[in-house]
């Protein structure tokens, strides 16, 4: 990789900035001093400092996000705030993205990053990696409706959803229900409860895969993966 993209993929500024640290003298190779933003470094092996400073090259970030409501599930958008604007710059050098959609109201556990087989992985319908979602329904969920979602549901364009399991956690004029489902449809939840008769009106994802949302973060806050979430989702 050129020396300017690794440094400014680091962090260490803008490309020009990177060129000005360069000529200042600041960056060594294997302890030799070099001046060139175009000279190739291997970043698993070359040993590149800045100012004494030893270079900690990595390609992936994986960040679990507390997604909260009113931001949109994209890198960007014209009109509203997404889920990457809100990240810290050092984090956002790595340019992730989310792992899937969230609708713009829909809360909790979100992925992002930039591991785009990772991605790949986890959204491959071939996968059928299953999501856990808590969700309050205005309408009475009843055992007819665990029924429905068991054998599958028509949605609106006529799709018919894979096996779906839901539970009643209460049931009422709303109710209170867990659905794990291992497709990715569009607003595939809110359909599906469309589909009986019945509607959403509040929605949090809390497991995708291996991975469960921890209920420590609040609200829009965000951590990276330990390594044991990580290695159980790979
Ligand atoms: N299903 C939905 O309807 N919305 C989401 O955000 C996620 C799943």
């Amino acid at each position: 990789m050129r020396m300017d993209k690794l440094l400014a993929n680091m962090g260490y500024g803008s490309r020009k900035e990177v060129k000005t640290l360069l000529k200042q003298g600041a960056i060594t190779v294997n302890g030799s001093q070099v001046k060139s933003p175009s000279i190739h470094v291997n970043e698993k092996k070359d040993i590149v400092q800045v100012n004494g400073e030893t270079v900690e090259y990595r390609e992936f970030i994986y960040l679990m996000m507390h997604k909260p409501p009113g931001l949109v599930s994209a890198t960007e958008d014209k009109r509203d705030e997404t889920v990457v604007d809100i990240l810290q710059t050092e984090d956002r050098i790595f340019e992730p993205f989310p792992v899937g959609r969230l609708d713009k109201d829909t809360e909790g556990l979100l992925l992002l990053t930039n591991d785009g087989t990772l991605a790949h992985q986890l959204l491959s319908p071939k996968k059928h990696v299953p999501k856990l979602y808590f969700a309050r329904i205005e309408g009475e969920v009843t055992e007819k409706t665990i029924e429905q979602f068991h054998q599958g549901v028509t949605l609106d364009d006529g799709y018919m959803t894979k096996p779906a399991i839901l539970q009643i956690l209460e049931a009422g004029p709303v109710s209170e229900i867990e659905v794990t489902i291992t497709e990715g449809k569009f607003h595939q939840v809110k359909r599906m409860f469309e589909a009986v008769g019945m509607e959403v009106v509040y929605l949090k994802r809390l497991r995708m895969g291996s991975l469960e949302l921890d209920e420590d973060l609040e609200l829009g806050e965000y951590r990276e993966l330990s390594d044991d979430e990580l290695s159980k989702l790979i």
